[in-house]
């Protein structure tokens, strides 16, 4: 395989645990296993949108895949060269540590760029718009004269809706309302002409008209730079919008792993991963009809430093039998460019002749008396 047949970016079994220090001041740290053994692969022009609850692992997935956090273990390759040794390369005193068919770091950090969930706190305060937006241009293409800088970034305000262009680039980050910040650092990001970019809950603080203007913008957008988003989302129904729109995917994540991913109505019509039914459960305007009691046996969220045995998830959810508790559910393709880790989707699984996980098992309280112990 040459390198443009390379998908533009693999994450491949990718782990990222965090020591933490333990609470209470009892001393000793505990693992914290943010993400665990994450594949997954985004082509050029694509959208994939993260979804899950706070504290699933997904903005850390997100940080691993733009090279902004390092992965324990596993693989992240940007058009087929790996990132981490790309960087290695870099920091070498080596002149010739950098192979002659190596990607340049620099080049990787360019091509991989972010937007943040709060983009007042991302801008500089002291910094006009046009100041902020040159900047980065200076960094990247130094060949650019100054009149050039700025009718780029005027041409890119008036794209956005920022016009008059001249007096929106003389204005400081408080004179913005929060969606032109929002536009501000989306200018800031495609200026770069990025192949991805990491949207992480980028539209979340948006009131819900802003929301579907500013998804749209960047849907947009995508196309006139043909570039790739990785949206992270805690809402469904934003992330069927993005991904309806843009033919792209979702992905689920849940306690560190990404357990059910492929196109977006297979996604929302028919999940195949119990979590996903329960994401949808918690997405009132995706049910046709109102169902009360949510689907699972446990409100609980269990610790990431100590996740459960067996399939994560079996804990809380209503389809466990014994052997999920035992057993860990592998990613499988469960159908066209459709993954998901649960035994459910073989009809040939052990899972059919095990006996089912019923609140108050045996099973249950022992793990219960585990984690009190703990
Ligand atoms: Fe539920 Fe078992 Fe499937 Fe896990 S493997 S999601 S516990 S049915």
């Amino acid at each position: 395989m040459n390198a443009n047949d390379e998908p533009l970016l693999s994450i491949e079994n990718v782990n990222v645990h965090f020591k933490s220090s333990k609470l209470m001041g009892l001393g000793g740290s505990e693992t914290v296993h943010a993400v665990d053994d994450v594949s997954l692969s985004i082509p050029e022009n694509d959208v994939v949108v993260l979804v899950g609850e706070s504290g699933c692992g997904k903005t850390t997935l997100g940080k691993t895949a733009v090279a902004l956090q390092r992965p324990t273990g596993g693989t992240v390759k940007y058009r087929g060269q790996n990132v981490w040794e790309a960087k290695r390369s870099a920091d070498s005193l080596n002149p010739f540590a950098n192979r002659s068919d190596e990607i340049p770091f620099k080049e990787i950090r360019r091509s991989l760029q972010i937007i943040h969930q709060d983009p007042g706190s991302s801008l500089n305060s002291n910094y006009t718009v046009e100041s902020t937006l040159e900047d980065p241009l200076k960094r990247w293409q130094s060949d650019l004269s100054k009149e050039d800088r700025q009718a780029r970034i005027h041409g890119m305000l008036d794209r956005v809706g920022m016009t008059p262009a001249e007096d929106y680039a003389n204005r400081y980050p408080h004179q913005l309302s929060g969606g032109e910040q929002q536009r501000v650092a989306l200018v800031r990001a495609l200026l770069m002409n990025p192949d991805l970019i990491l949207a992480d809950e980028s539209i979340s603080a948006l009131d819900v008209s802003l929301r579907v203007e500013m998804m749209d913008l960047m849907l947009e957008l995508q196309d006139l730079f043909n570039t790739s988003y990785l949206f992270i989302s805690h809402n469904l129904s934003n992330a069927k919008y993005i991904a309806s729109k843009a033919d792209g995917r979702i992905g689920i994540m849940y306690l560190g792993e990404l357990v059910e991913i492929g196109p977006v109505d297979q996604i929302i019509e028919d999940p195949q991963h119990p979590y996903t039914q329960v994401l949808k459960w918690a997405t009132p305007d995706l049910l046709s009809k109102n169902v009360e009691e949510p689907p699972l046996r446990s409100l609980d969220v269990p610790d990431p430093a100590n996740p459960p045995s067996g399939c994560r998830f079996h804990n809380r959810c209503p389809e466990a039998r014994e052997v999920c508790a035992k057993k860990h559910p592998e990613m499988r393709e469960t159908g066209s460019e459709r993954r998901a880790a649960c035994f459910r989707a073989e009809d040939d699984h052990e899972y059919w002749d095990s006996e089912p996980l019923g609140e108050g098992s045996e099973r249950d309280q022992a793990t219960e008396a585990d984690s009190v112990a703990d």
